[in-house]
């Protein structure tokens, strides 16, 4: 049911350190209903990330001849760099019926909430911010300096939580993953998504109603 229609379009956003790269990775091990956006940034590669699989990486020139042509769907400034969602993608991907993710920061989800009404916006959070820190540490990528200025933006990003539909905690990637999924295959079934099926309902009924 539904499948055939159009896919459901869900952003999915957390501090960093809140693991949802991890659950994104498995949610689409998992189920073949979604794509996932990858986007452009002007971000330096960390060590293993992969052009075209992790981002497109690219210098601000090219970055910036993207938002001149209009070829981003939502992009935002975060801690110093460059982050946005080639749009072609996306759009491709919802009208074959797959599920899109965009695992992106706040301005950006804000962005795609006043345009597309209808997105899913879900935000991942560690358990406590104690975890978060130790997480962000743990990684082992960044230095003192980077982590600082990723809690500074925990600690606004705070604030916005309650524009999200759904606020979901990674205490464990498997429960998680599972309710992640549950939030979007719920949204297949909201009257927003389903105009269609409304109005043919509506068509088939109207003899009736004289
Ligand atoms: P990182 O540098 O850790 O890969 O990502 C930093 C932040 O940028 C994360 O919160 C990530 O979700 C966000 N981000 C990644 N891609 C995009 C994008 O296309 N647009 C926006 N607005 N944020 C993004």
């Amino acid at each position: 049911m539904g499948q055939a229609g159009r896919g459901i379009l869900t952003v999915v956003s957390g501090f960093a350190g809140s693991g949802k790269g991890t659950v994104m990775n498995k949610l689409i091990a998992e189920h073949d209903n979604y794509a996932l956006s990858v986007s452009a940034t002007s971000r330096s590669p960390r060590p293993g990330e992969k052009e075209g699989e992790s981002y497109f990486f690219m210098t601000r020139e090219q970055f910036e001849d993207l938002i001149k042509e209009d070829e981003l769907l939502e992009y935002a400034e975060y801690v110093g760099n460059y982050y946005g969602t080639p749009r072609e993608f996306v759009f491709k991907m919802l009208d074959e019926g797959k599920d899109v993710i965009l695992e992106i920061e706040l301005q950006g989800a804000m962005q795609i909430k006043r345009k597309y009404p209808d997105t899913v916006l879900i935000f991942l959070t560690p358990p406590d911010i104690e975890v978060l820190y130790e997480r962000l540490k743990n990684r082992g990528t960044e230095n003192d300096e980077v982590i600082a200025k990723r809690m500074k933006r925990a600690s606004e990003e705070v604030l916005s939580i309650k524009d999200y539909d759904y606020v979901i905690i990674n205490d464990n990637i498997e429960d998680c993953t599972r309710r992640v999924h549950e939030a979007i295959m719920t949204a297949h079934h909201t009257v927003g998504h389903e105009r269609g099926l409304i109005e043919q309902l509506e068509s088939g009924l109207a003899k009736w109603r004289t």
